[in-house]
């Protein structure tokens, strides 16, 4: 078989840890089966990079951010191949650009165009491991570029897809898909498998086990994509097509988001195409808007309250500077302390009453719903930060998800 594995940056935490995935890669390779490793950098430390560069610059060049978050990966993908050729394989470490992997030019959040293979697939006929450092490619003009927070999730997938690997395997410190995240509640339950439409769901909506682009990109390439824990040799959770699946539960997770941000705009003047033009320059900016409120204030002006990730935030300020200078806008202002919890099930299609559920779980907790958004697959609210882990707990237990 032809196998891509990924590690993330816990697996590949310190040098015992790399030379514990080496000796897994090894047992891979020596099985008989092809191997492309894919590297996150270790665990810290693209956040410490990250504070390096905060020291100099609030908002620094985020072609410069590239360059220097990049680096991460490019240590650990030579680490690990020089620990596999110690051990008498013929390992090479790749960068992004090495691997073929073109992106567009939104730095720290570029999207893959196109991947060129070629390279990794006469390593492979020559019988090499190869090590690609993740997260990273390079645009038209040869920049580095990255592909967003988690995003070596994406390399592996992006990579599977190319060069139509039989399985990608997503090694991390959890031992796969949980029906939340087991560090909230120790009582989350390990799932066999999930659909590739409610894991999506589930990364978009917070849960950063795995790159929600990642999941995207797996299913359009149908490519086979299983979680599991590089700790043990415990079966992981396979994310699958939903008629792959047998039991389809009304509810199979709940995420949470804390990297989120509510921006308040007071005193909008109300005449119709406001809001396009708004909504149109955020966009424009690359800002994620999510959930938006709007209500008529007394005064004839209307109030819109959107979410965008706290990383957008100071794009997102820029934009609603422009607006507050023109006088559309009289007042606005910003809350980094809320976040995100949604239940997420393919089952709910089907089913009444099951937002009703997730209302009164946070009314029995005192918790204040401060905005909510619903799909056919999802019910999404917005809290106060506080209460984020208490939410999460009490919509487990109100869906009975430990059961
Ligand atoms: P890696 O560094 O391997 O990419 P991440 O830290 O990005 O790992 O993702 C793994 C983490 O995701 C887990 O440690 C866990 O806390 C968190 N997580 C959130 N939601 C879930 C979930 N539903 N199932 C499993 N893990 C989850
Ligand atoms: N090192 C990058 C990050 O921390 C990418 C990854 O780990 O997937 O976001
Ligand atoms: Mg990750």
């Amino acid at each position: 078989m032809l196998i891509v594995q990924k590690f993330g940056g816990t697996s590949v935490g310190d040098l015992d840890r790399i030379q514990n995935v080496a000796n897994r890669v090894s047992e891979t390779k020596k099985a008989g089966n092809d191997v492309v490793v894919v590297v996150s950098a270790m665990s810290g430390e693209t956040n410490k990079l990250v504070g390096y560069a905060e020291h100099f610059s609030s908002n620094p060049s985020r072609a410069e951010m590239d360059m220097l978050l990049s680096s991460g990966e490019r240590v650990t993908a030579s680490l690990l191949s020089i620990a596999l050729n110690e051990m008498g394989f013929s390992a090479v470490a790749m960068t992004g650009r090495k691997a073929g992997i073109i992106t567009d030019s939104l730095h720290t959040k570029a999207r893959i165009e196109e991947i060129n293979p070629d390279v990794m697939i006469s390593a492979i006929k020559d019988g090499k491991i190869i090590v690609v450092a993740g997260f990273q490619g390079v645009n038209e003009n040869g920049d580095v570029t990255t592909l967003g927070r988690g995003g070596s999730d994406l390399s592996a997938v992006a990579i599977a897809g190319a060069i139509k690997a039989d399985l990608c395997e997503i090694y991390t410190d959890v031992s796969g898909i949980y029906t939340t995240d087991p560090r909230i509640e120790p009582k989350a339950k390990k799932l066999d498998n999930i659909s590739y439409d409610e894991m999506l769901e589930l990364a978009s909506l917070g849960a950063k086990v795995l790159q929600n682009r990642s999941v995207e990109l797996a299913k359009k390439l149908n490519v086979n994509l299983v979680t599991r824990t590089s700790f043990s040799n415990e079966e992981g959770t396979l994310i699958t097509k939903e008629e792959n699946i047998m039991e389809k539960p009304l509810v199979s997770g709940i995420a949470l988001d804390k990297n989120q941000a509510r921006i308040s705009l007071m005193g909008v003047i109300d005449r119709p195409g406001i809001a396009s033009e708004i909504f149109s320059k955020l966009a424009l900016n690359d800002v994620n808007v999510d959930m938006i409120i709007q209500n008529k204030a007394h005064d004839g002006t209307t109030n819109i309250d959107f979410t965008v990730p706290v990383g957008d935030l100071y794009e997102a300020k820029g934009v609603v500077d422009t607006f507050v200078q023109k006088g559309d806008v009289k007042d606005d202002s910003y809350n980094e302390k809320i976040c995100k919890v949604s239940v997420v099930g393919v089952g709910m299609k089907s089913h009444a009453g099951v937002a009703a559920k997730a209302f009164s779980a946070m009314a029995v907790e005192s918790i204040n719903i401060n905005m909510i958004s619903t799909s056919e697959i999802k019910i999404s609210m917005v809290v106060d930060e506080k209460y984020a882990e208490l939410a999460v707990r009490s919509l487990h237990n109100a869906y009975e998800l430990d059961k």
